[in-house]
This record gives structure tokens, sequence and C-alpha cells, in this order.
């Protein structure tokens, strides 16, 4: 049978087969090779401590029990304070139509907008930045354009590690072409051991080297000027912006870097979460997308900049309006006509009129006493939203607080109902990709116990709340239906987001679906081929962005920068159970550049109290000299409950980007000690 991999962006393709779970040869994403995470899936496939019964503070219940006393909660809620006073915090590890009926429920019946998911973690930024430029959340590329570029630039992103699959067709279009590879990171990543040039930039430093670089281009007259003219606003004020930016980086690396840049039209800037966790994380997109935008390295083979997305499902989510500040099927809510055409396609009684809180607002909002219920569902924000002890405070506080998902967590323990979700290889659905590739998940085994999956969950909450008729679906084939029904409604093509084609699939071809690319169409599965962005006047807009200065480190303090590991997956429910994957790094460190080492008198093993304006940990310092000077790095998969000294989270503030609200995980700001 076939099926996805559950983890990154990258959605390759798996077959499930009597003798355990290989390669599909036939999946676009992949082609049958899968990293190691993938390959060790099978040995994840362990109920031993799987939730499979519902519980009401701690007592076991039945599914209808509980489903009843969450729906009272949420009823008396909603009454008593209005629907602004709950909120769902849901996944990136969700298939679409669980995403499509937790977001149909809250916008439209309940009526707030507060849905947030943990993309906002780590995709919000290019969400707001490509609406931002295109009039729409595209990602323009495909991952086709890997195989036929001249230059991949990777900027923070460690693909090598975090994106694998893919980055093996960089290294192959090196092979077969001769592509050069450009790593620009602060760290010397795997990614950057493998590139033809590391770029050592300073943490933020993105935007003022692809600033310099838009600058730098129209000095040697290699923009395209009638790409420009034809298909663009707003060039002159950015490229004015771009003026006032310094590369930041050494003038000879600066002069390589420009040299291929300017000489180089088949050229993919691919970004993730070293980009996206800023502060600047949605200008420093637009300056990358800037640069594209105004030599045309755009909707053209082997030309674009491409946003790797970090969960199965991050894009999927995106599309049917899982962020607090977007309606579904890339409708938004600052347009009264978007608002008007989902009321009436959903019959929505009470469609939200504004925006919901983001992630961080949402808990501050819990903390405030502002939330009287909330429902979390396939994540452990316990662990993985910054400033973790507030974050668990808030949950304390909260009057009620429901959770769903597969195993115990440090958020399932601060809750007061608990409910056995389905997860990957127990429930049926679809997922999106980086490059828009709408992929099936299938179900190949059943749940343990009591499990179900989450559309399930919020049908039954939403027929508790008076809703029955609307969401009085089938199966997820009935749900896709919807969501592609509504991705066509009243579309004419105003926007590029259609399904057109799938609206009535037939159950058993949904069954029997394939990979495909949205849009639905024949052809070249590029966007942008002949310009026509999805603005009203169908122009790209540029967007002046400056780069400011970031604050310099007070002294004594280092730059903490936090992220992947090659073979752990978030707070390692799954990967954490494999030896081989253990194997890799076995324990959380603190890797530190050897002369702040020195300086503070610490060797390997030596343990390092960390202090930030947040929280102390203490972690086993590691020596490393990829790491450069002022800055330290720590896994963010180990968790209090895995018996290390406290998760990373701790320490990361509250700062965030203020156009997407994604938080700045990149740049926190702590003290080291030997103790
Ligand atoms: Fe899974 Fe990503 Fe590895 Fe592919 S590259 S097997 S999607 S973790």
């Amino acid at each position: 049978m076939n099926t996805t991999c559950p983890y990154c962006g990258v959605g390759c393709g798996l077959i499930a087969g009597p003798g355990g779970l290989t390669g599909d040869a036939a999946h676009p994403a992949n082609r049958g090779k899968l990293c190691v995470k993938g390959a060790t899936l099978g040995l994840t496939l362990d109920d031993r401590d799987r939730l499979t019964t519902p519980t009401i503070g701690g007592r076991a219940a039945t599914w209808s029990e509980a489903l009843d006393h969450a729906a009272d909660r949420f009823a008396a809620a909603i009454a008593e304070h209005g629907p602004d006073s709950v909120a769902f915090y849901v996944s990136g590890q969700f298939l679409t139509e669980d995403y499509y009926v937790a977001n149909k429920l809250m916008k439209g019946f309940i009526g707030s907008g507060n849905i947030d998911t943990n993309s906002r973690l780590c995709m919000a930024s290019p969400v707001a930045a490509h609406i931002r430029a295109f009039g729409e959340d595209i990602v323009p590329g495909v991952y086709a354009d890997f195989d036929e570029a001249d230059l991949i630039v990777f900027t923070g992103a460690n693909a090598a590690w975090c994106h694998p699959v893919l980055f093996q067709r960089a290294l192959r279009a090196r092979e077969v072409r001769g592509t050069k590879i450009i790593a620009i990171d602060p760290r010397r990543s795997a990614t950057a051991d493998l590139a033809d040039l590391h770029i050592p930039i300073a943490p933020g430093g993105d935007l003022a080297l692809f600033a310099a670089l838009l600058n730098l281009c129209a000095e040697r007259g290699v923009l395209d000027h009638r790409f420009i003219r034809n298909h663009t606003s707003g060039f002159d004020d950015a490229l004015i912006a771009a003026r006032t930016a310094g590369h930041g980086i050494d003038d000879a690396l600066f002069d390589q870097l420009a040299d291929l840049v300017a000489t180089t039209p088949r050229m993919v800037t691919a970004f993730s979460q070293g980009v996206n966790q800023s502060e600047i994380a949605t200008d420093t997109i637009n300056a990358i997308l800037n640069l594209h935008l105004a030599t045309g390295r755009i909707g053209k083979p082997g030309a674009t900049a491409f946003s790797l997305t970090g969960q199965p499902n991050a894009m999927g989510g995106r599309e049917v309006g899982g962020l607090a500040n977007q309606l579904a099927a890339h409708l938004a809510f600052d347009d009264p006509a978007h608002h008007d055409l989902l009321r009436r396609f959903w019959q929505a009684p009470n469609l939200a009129r504004r925006q919901g809180l983001k992630a961080v607002d949402l808990f501050d909002a819990m903390h405030q006493g502002r939330i009287q219920a909330i429902w979390i569902a396939g994540t452990n924000p316990a662990e993985s939203l910054p400033r973790s002890n507030y974050i668990r405070a808030a949950l304390e506080r909260c009057p009620t607080v429901i959770v769903a998902d597969c195993w115990p967590t440090a958020t399932t323990a601060r809750a007061h109902i608990v409910l056995p979700a389905a997860g990957w290889s127990e429930k049926d659905g679809t997922v999106t990709n980086s490059e828009r590739l709408i992929s099936r998940q299938r179900a190949f085994r059943s749940a343990p116990g009591d499990a179900k999956p989450d559309w399930w969950m919020f049908t039954e909450l939403a027929r508790r709340l008076g809703h029955a008729a609307a969401f009085d679906f089938a199966n997820p084939a009935a749900i896709f239906r919807e969501h592609a029904a509504l991705s066509a409604f009243e579309n004419n093509g105003a926007r590029r987001f259609d399904l057109a084609p799938l609206a009535a699939i037939p159950d058993e071809d949904y069954d029997a679906l394939r990979p495909l690319h949205w849009p639905v169409a024949p052809g070249d599965q590029r966007l942008f081929t002949r310009g026509a962005f999805s603005t009203q006047d169908r122009r790209a807009r540029f967007i002046a962005v400056t780069a400011c200065p970031r604050a310099i480190a007070a002294s004594g303090t280092i730059t903490l920068n936090t992220g992947r590991l090659r073979d752990q997956w978030h707070t390692m429910t799954r990967t954490g159970r494999i030896p081989a994957l253990m194997a890799h790094r076995d324990a959380a460190t603190l890797d530190l550049a050897p002369p702040d080492a020195e300086r503070h008198g610490i060797g390997t093993g030596d343990l390092v109290e960390l202090t930030s304006a947040d929280g102390t940990i203490t972690l086993p310092a590691r020596l490393d000299a990829a790491q450069s000077a002022g800055t330290c790095f720590a896994g963010m998969h180990w968790t209090q409950d895995q018996g290390s000294a406290g998760t990373i989270n701790r320490l990361i503030g509250s700062a965030r980007d203020p156009v997407s609200g994604e938080p700045a995980f990149k740049h926190g700001i702590a003290r080291i000690r030997k103790i």
C-alpha cells in the first residue's frame, strides 16, 4: 500500500508491504529514496505506551462521556465569555482533512479565528512573505528545479540533515551538470561542509546580504528590466532600500558569491528555519524574493526561490486555513468578498470577522485568563513553544484543557480531558509537501485501543455544539471533496489554489489517488511561468526592506541557536525509540566554539549552566569547530521528560517576527558558566 513519510516536508513516498516499509520508486518527491528516519519508520510501529482510552481528570471514560464533557465546557465558555474565549491549537502533523474540519468548526460555526497551529513555529513567515510578494501563499517552484539549476543557494537551511532526500538531488545536479552549491549559515553545518562555498554570516545577516546582492546585480546590469516593467511593481523603492545595505561578510567571500549570483540565471535559493525563525523573517524572505523577481528568476526551469517546509503537511494546513490569520482556501480575512464567499459556501451562521490569536499571543491570552477552554491536538506546546515554563503555567491556569495525542506528553499531563488519537499508519487523508504535491497517507494497520482520527473527534464536537448538518462527513474522502469544491467555488482564476477537478472525486478514486500537484492542470507544474501573479493587477510586489543592524549581544552573552539534529524529529516521541537513530547523538549537548569554550574554561563534557531572561538549564558542553565564535547551538529535541536537564525552549523568549508572529528560535541571548 502506498503512503507518505510522516516526518519532513520533502514528503517522500513509501510502500507498506508484507516485508516492511520501502521507498516508493514511483513517487515524484523521492523516486524510491529515503533518509535514515524514513528508512527506520517500521521500527516505530510500537503501541506499548500509546494513549488508548479517553480520560477525564485521569479517570478512564467512554468517548461519549469525554466528548459530552468537552462540548459542555466549550459551550459554557462560549455562552458566558463569547467565542473568542475558546481556541484550538493544532499541528502540521495533521492531515489536510483533520485541519479542514477543525478550521471550519472554529472559524465558521463557533465564530472565532482562534485556531492556530504549530506550523506557526516554522512556516508563518514564508506565508506572510509570499502573500506580500505574490498576492497568495504560493511556492512557485518544484523539486525538478533543483535538478535543473546551475546554482543552488541554501540559506538558513541545513538541508543535508533536515531535508536529506531533496539535498541528494542538489548533489546529483552537481554531478550531472556541475551545479554549484552555496551554504549561507552562521554554522559550518553538514550542508556547508558539502557545499562548494560556505558563507558564514552573523545570525540574522541574511536580509542585508540579499539586499546587497540585489544592489550588486543592479550595478552589474544583470537585472531583467523587461520582467520588472511588465510583471512587477515597487522595484524603485526596493532598490533604494537595498542600497543602504552592507553585506556584512568578508569582502573576498562576497565577491565570490556575487560573481556566481550575477552570472548564473538558473539559480534556486532554498530557505528554511534559519531564515523563518527570526525577528526579521518576513522582511528577509521578501529580500530573497526581491532578488529573484528583479533578475526574472522565477517560474523558469532551475530558477526560483523555494521555501523548504518543516513538517509533512505544513502546506496542507495553510491551504485549509490552519493559521489564525487566514481563512480556508487562500481566502483572506481582510477581503469582504472573500468573507462573503466563504460564509455562503459553508452556510456558516457565525463566520469569524477578524483574525484569531497567533500561537504566542494565544498562550499569552491563556496566561492572562482570557482563554477558558482550549483543544490541543497533535502537538506538545509545553515543550515545543518558547518560554516552556510560562506555557506550562498558562496551561495550568486554563479552566479546560483538552488534549488529543498518540502518546503521553508534558501537555497531556496538564490536560483535564485526554483523547487517544490515531496516528500515522492508522488513518487516511492527504498531505501537501514543499512543492505543492498532494499525496495520500493511508492506514495500513489498526489504531490501538479506542484511538480515533482527529477529523472524527472534531465532527463529534461539532455535532454536540449543534452543527451536525454541516459536519456530516462519512469519511476523509467526503471532507476532501468539500475542501476541493471550496477551492474552486467562484474562483475563476482569482486564486491559484484550485482543486476543481477533484471536487467530485468518488471514494474509490480518492482511495487510489496518486500524487499530484496543485493547481491540478496538465503541463508545467511551475507557477508564474508567464508572470500573472495573484494580486489584483496581476503584478508581483517588490517589498522595500531595510536591514536594520541587529542589537549587539551584551558583553558576556552568547547568541543561542536551536534546531534539528540529523536523526531526530520534534520531541522524539517516535524517533527516540530507535537505538540506531539515538546513536548519532544520544544526549542533549550545548555546542560551543572552541574560543568561547576556552574563554570560559570549558572542556568537552563539562556541565555548563546556560541562563537567559526566561530560565536556566544545564547541559554538557560539546566543543565544535563548526560553531562560529559568539554563538552556541542546542538540539531542540530533548525534553525534561527524557531525563535531560531541561528543554532548551525554556530559554527562548517571546521575541517574534512582527509580520508573521513566528518566534525567533534562532536568536536567543544567554550567558554561559561552567559549573
Ligand atoms: Fe521522510 Fe523527509 Fe527523510 Fe523523506 S527526507 S524519508 S520525508 S524524513
